[in-house]
């Protein structure tokens, strides 16, 4: 049988690919997202084959800067859903943290970016993410790709010490703007 090619939606072909419920959102040109939590969960489980460093944010709850689902009958977080279906269940008292420097975004169900850890650690993430956060809006104010590429190209011929006094940036932003730790994601019009 021909089946719906929404990722993790198992129901009958119906028209352009899609089931007929995934046809509805079609044509109503809305976004398509998963039909029920049975299908979030699969969506999910279908992202862990993702193979990426990006953040795969999940499509539903579009408004929210977390996203839950349920899993096992029981409502959890995506992060913590993603974390459960990989094949790492909760262990007890944990929470799921995402990553502060690279993700910070509840609605990411990369599991490279997230772990467990206690409720400490993920408030501490938290004051990690925003400290991050600040430097990096600073930061995107103040340089412009080119002189992301210069920084780039200085990588082995400077001390990064030196660097980072010349564009009024710290050293940590300098090694990681050279490792491409920083930046990578980001398309030419942000830099500017
Ligand atoms: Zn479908
Ligand atoms: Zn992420």
């Amino acid at each position: 049988m021909k089946i719906c090619t929404f990722p993790g939606c198992d129901r009958k072909h119906k028209g352009h690919g899609l089931c007929s419920g995934h046809y509805q959102q079609h044509r109503k040109a809305r976004p398509l997202t998963p039909l029920d939590k049975q299908t979030q969960a699969s969506w999910i489980a279908e992202s862990l084959k993702t193979d990426t460093d990006r953040c795969v944010l999940v499509p539903w709850q579009p408004n929210r800067s977390q996203a839950s689902t349920i899993v096992n009958g029981q409502r959890m977080n995506v992060g913590a859903a993603a974390l459960t279906l990989s094949g790492s269940p909760r262990p007890v008292g944990k929470v799921c943290c995402h990553d502060p420097l690279i993700c910070n975004n509840g609605r990411c169900v990369n599991i490279r970016h997230i772990r467990w850890g206690t409720a400490a650690e993920n408030e501490a993430d938290k004051v990690i993410a925003g400290t991050h956060n600040r430097g990096e809006r600073h930061s995107m104010v103040k340089l412009t790709e080119d002189q992301i590429i210069r920084i780039r190209a200085l990588r082995g011929q400077r001390l990064q010490r030196e660097t980072a006094t010349e564009y009024g940036i710290s050293q940590t932003h300098v090694s990681q703007i050279q490792r491409g730790a920083r930046w990578k994601h980001l398309s030419k019009e942000q830099y500017q």
